[in-house]
């Protein structure tokens, strides 16, 4: 490292380091260099990103510096900014994240509005009949489906992951958004936790539909770092998809709604899986930002 920064060098303010960081992660292939650098300085300094250039002439003191240096370098090492800072933003909703957890993606958020597509808004009633249940599985932060409470606060909410640590995180973010009496999170993998005869009228998820043999071809910031229970879908990459679409008919209304997300190259393998069930309405396909068929809706049908 040339010319880095230093503890003994009075020079570095906010805007030079600002400048310095910014080629040096370039240099490194960071995507984003200059947001990144913001990002993290103003992490470093415990400021608001645009309070830096409030103050952009100020220098930094030797442990403002070390602390620095040391997110630039979790950086280089490929771990994403989301896990450094602990939280990311999904829906409005700033989410602590940790590496228990995928970090929640822009395109999940076409999950949200597939659901909210479905739910009425609020009545002032919590007993109105358009009151839905709605269970999320594999809910991870809980981006999803506080998402949803956040939207409209009068359903009823159920989710759950099989790993403790992200329910945990999940009630914690629950917290910081005043949704722990909206939303009810449990600990289980897929349908175990669910009593037979319990019904919803949505279920959804965003389980792991990942190859196994592609994850190493992820980017570093995927494959090192987020969990690959998380990401890794077996072999073909369906096999969770398959054991939600063979189950979730049991525990849907009869018109009830599942919704998935799924890789952009799956649309086809989907349909087959669900055509093979007699239980299911034709499925219907919506397309995320960047035009790749990211959701389906597979509707049940009248029982
Ligand atoms: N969309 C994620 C990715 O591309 C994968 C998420 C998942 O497997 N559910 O890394």
């Amino acid at each position: 490292m040339q010319n880095q920064p230093t503890s003994n060098n009075h020079e570095w303010t906010i805007l030079k380091l600002l400048n310095w960081t910014t080629s040096y992660l370039k240099s490194h292939h960071i995507d984003s260099p200059r947001s990144t650098a913001e990002i993290l300085l103003a992490h470093a300094l415990d400021l608001k990103r645009i309070d830096l250039y409030l103050q952009y002439d100020q220098p930094l003191s030797k442990n403002e510096l070390s602390r620095f240096k040391a997110l630039i370098k979790r950086r280089v090492k490929r771990e994403p900014v989301a896990y450094i800072v602990g939280v990311k933003e999904f829906w409005s909703l700033e989410l602590a994240v940790t590496k228990d957890v995928l970090i929640p993606r822009p395109e999940t958020e076409c999950l949200v509005e597939a659901a909210l597509r479905l739910l009425p808004e609020d009545s002032n009633s919590c007993h109105s009949h358009t009151q839905k249940s709605i269970l999320e599985l594999g809910a991870g932060s809980g981006a999803v489906v506080l998402a949803l409470a956040s939207e409209r606060k009068n359903h009823l909410y159920f989710a759950s992951d099989r790993s403790i640590k992200a329910v945990e995180l999940a009630w914690q973010n629950a917290g910081r958004h005043d949704l722990n009496g909206t939303v009810n999170l449990f600990c289980a993998d897929w349908f175990t936790a669910v009593k037979t005869g319990c019904r919803f009228d949505i279920i959804l998820s965003n389980p792991p539909y990942i190859p196994t043999k592609v994850i190493p071809e992820l980017q570093p910031e995927i494959h090192i770092y987020e969990p690959v229970a998380a990401l890794d879908g077996a072999d073909d990459g369906l096999s969770s998809l398959k054991h939600i679409i063979f189950r979730a008919h049991e525990y849907l209304n009869s018109q009830g709604s599942l919704l998935l997300e799924i890789g952009h190259d799956q649309k086809n393998e989907v349909k087959k899986i669900v055509e093979t069930y007699e239980n299911y309405q034709e499925p219907c396909f919506t397309k995320d930002y960047s035009g790749k068929n990211r959701i389906v809706h597979i509707r049940k049908k009248d029982t």
